[in-house]
């Protein structure tokens, strides 16, 4: 009993010191600076917070200068429509917005600001200042504020159109300071916080300066798209790339998606906007790399830049601070919209006449100035879209698309010489050299031997019930409740994919028969992989994957090798079968199938008729 007595004695002389934590509410300037941490990480954040406010105003132009990296200073100038003087202070302090007012706004927010604490977070952490002027007001505006505090409210001169200007970023909070990359992360992911949103917004110019030892500028002028897309992509991309325009009753994606010859190495040129604004998301990329699955070189990434349009009810933008991801209402219906749209577009890569030039990019630069000849033999289309959308996005991309995607479907054969001609001769028992109208035609036979009979085996497994073979010792699987849960609830899903698989235990599956094509060695991979993609997407096509892998395989095995002669005829019938074959551009490990260069290309390369 004496001992708590002592306890209690210690507590209260404990409370009565100075020094015990005691809770009370945060000062509204340290709030802020915690808040902050959730949309000013670093200066490419602040970049893109500016920008968007900028757009939100209206902005048709907008002028970005940097300096240190961003640290010393970002400056964001627009001339949009500017705040109202009195309006100032609120717009530096948290959650006071102009763009939403009650919780039923954000169910369907336009505008790509709405939170209301960008600029509060920003002046926490960094000297502020923001001048504004609109149209009716005499005269501009200025406030600058520092770590949160207001020095200076007075009248300033300024054009319509607002400018802010963020300096000594973190000067107030050291700590957060340390964490910042390297300078040339820092300038980099700047660049990107550009691109991406400049991509999103063709009819706005934008000047991105950096004002360090290399003073680099990029100069974005508006509504020039193919300029914009050689900025900020490559001027290849232009050229090696095809417009997707497809539409739903209230599903539309559009924009470019590059040939499975322009890849990459890096994922860093894939851009992906929902309702203009960009984001990551894992169905979307799912759906994406599935559409490529077949055409793409293994290990490598495709590009792209495509906008998916979708009513603002059907998807909630208010999932993260810093608003790169979104919820789908429909994920499974987006997932199949998008993968659709681009596998019909990459499939249609096959040879057609009347195209001009080469089926892949060639490195010989043509010897004059001309229009590059190279804009792609293949004609690549995407299905007709039940609806064209009207002027915008689609409109800029008919006024400015190069000349192969104006050219209406491809011209008639002429002479009566298929696309891609008639075999000449066997060059070193690897390539088919043949002649059509335009001129020369290479063949890498082997290649195309292989896309053939893969894209046939395809045919017939998609005709033909999946044939089953039992396994000899069935096998035991260890998965989560909820993995067995799938397995129970999709059983006729999984037979229709040619497995037998059935619940044996709380966490326990076992698989009885699995599709005679697949290779009993991945089957245990396989499955865990359907699964966990049948509880994310509701769909796997890791069935069908690991079926064509297998086909593949087949095919590569079973097809011509090099250096087996061929007559005439067999060449010929190979370039026939080629024309009539889906992605015939490209053998299945993404390596082209064949080459052109016209009369004009070989012309050029003699210096003939100059
Ligand atoms: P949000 O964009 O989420 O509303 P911000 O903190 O970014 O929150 O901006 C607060 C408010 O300041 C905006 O709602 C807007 O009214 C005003 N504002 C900020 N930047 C600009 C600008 N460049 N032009 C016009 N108004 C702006
Ligand atoms: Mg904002």
């Amino acid at each position: 009993m004496q001992q708590t007595e002592d306890v209690t004695a210690a507590d209260k002389a404990a409370l009565a010191r100075t020094d015990v934590p005691r809770v009370k509410p945060l000062a509204q300037q340290v709030a802020d600076q915690i808040a902050a941490g959730e949309v000013v990480e670093r200066p490419a954040s602040i970049v893109k917070e500016l920008i968007e406010n900028s757009l939100d105003a209206g902005a048709t132009q907008i002028d970005i200068t940097v300096a240190g990296a961003g640290i010393d200073l970002v400056r964001v100038r627009d001339n949009g429509h500017g705040v109202v003087a009195s309006d100032m202070t609120l717009a530096l302090t948290r959650h006071a917005t102009s763009k939403i007012s009650t919780a039923q706004d954000l169910l369907g927010v336009a505008s790509l600001g709405f939170r209301g604490e960008a600029l509060a977070s920003v002046a926490s952490v960094a000297r502020v200042s923001m001048k504004s002027a609109t149209a009716d007001a005499a005269m501009g505006h200025q406030l600058d504020s520092h770590g949160g505090t207001i020095v200076t409210d007075s009248p300033c001169a300024h054009p319509v159109g607002t400018t802010v200007e963020v300096r000594d970023l973190f000067y107030n909070t050291p700590a957060r300071r340390k964490f910042l990359k390297t300078q040339r992360t820092e300038v980099a992911r700047i660049d990107q916080v550009v691109r991406r949103l400049s991509l999103a917004h063709m009819q706005v110019g934008f000047t991105l300066s950096h004002e360090d030892t290399r003073n680099r500028r990029l100069e974005l002028a508006p509504g020039r798209i193919n300029q914009r897309l050689k900025e900020v992509l490559s001027p290849a991309f232009v050229e090696d790339s095809v417009v997707i325009d497809e539409a739903t009753e209230d599903y539309l994606l559009s924009g470019w998606v590059g040939l499975p010859n322009h890849h990459r190495r890096q994922t860093d040129q894939q851009y992906f906007y929902v309702n203009g604004r960009a984001i990551t998301d894992k169905v979307v990329g799912h759906a994406i790399r599935q559409a490529y699955r077949d055409v793409m070189f293994h290990g490598r990434h495709p590009v792209f830049v495509l906008f998916l349009e979708l009513p603002a009810e059907m998807v909630d933008v208010n999932v993260h601070p810093t608003k790169h991801e979104v919820r789908f209402r429909d994920t499974r219906r987006v997932h199949d919209f998008i993968f659709g749209s681009l596998h019909r577009a990459l499939s249609d890569i096959r040879p057609q006449s009347g195209a001009p030039a080469a089926a892949v990019p060639y490195e010989t630069e043509p010897v004059t100035a001309a229009p590059h000849p190279r804009q792609s033999g293949l004609v690549l289309s995407s299905a007709p879209s039940q609806q064209t959308p009207a002027g915008g996005l689609t409109q800029m991309i008919a006024d400015e698309a190069p000349g192969w995607l104006q050219q209406e479907s491809p011209v008639a054969q002429e002479d009566g010489i298929p696309p891609l001609g008639f075999a000449i001769a066997q060059l070193k028992g690897v390539y088919v050299l043949a002649q059509n109208a335009q001129g020369l035609v290479l063949v890498d036979m082997h290649a195309a031997h292989e896309r053939i009979t893969y894209e046939k085996l395809k045919q017939q497994a998609a005709r033909s019930a999946i044939p089953r073979q039992p396994m000899l010792v069935p096998l035991a699987l260890d998965v989560t409740v909820a993995e067995a849960d799938l397995v129970e609830d999709l059983a006729g899903e999984l037979v229709a994919a040619g497995l037998d698989v059935r619940r044996t235990g709380r966490q326990a599956i076992t698989v009885y028969e699995i599709p005679a094509l697949i290779s009993l060695k991945v089957v245990p991979s396989l499955i865990k992989d359907l699964l966990s993609d049948l509880a994310e997407f509701g769909s796997s096509e890791e069935v069908a994957n690991a079926q064509f892998d297998m086909l593949a395989s087949v095919a590569c095995h079973g097809s011509v090798r090099a250096n087996r002669q061929l007559s005439v005829l067999e060449m010929n019938a190979l370039l026939r079968e080629m024309e009539q074959t889906e992605n015939a551009g490209l053998c299945n490990h993404g390596r082209p199938t064949y080459f052109m260069q016209s009369m004009d290309e070989l012309d050029k390369l003699f210096y003939r008729g100059q």
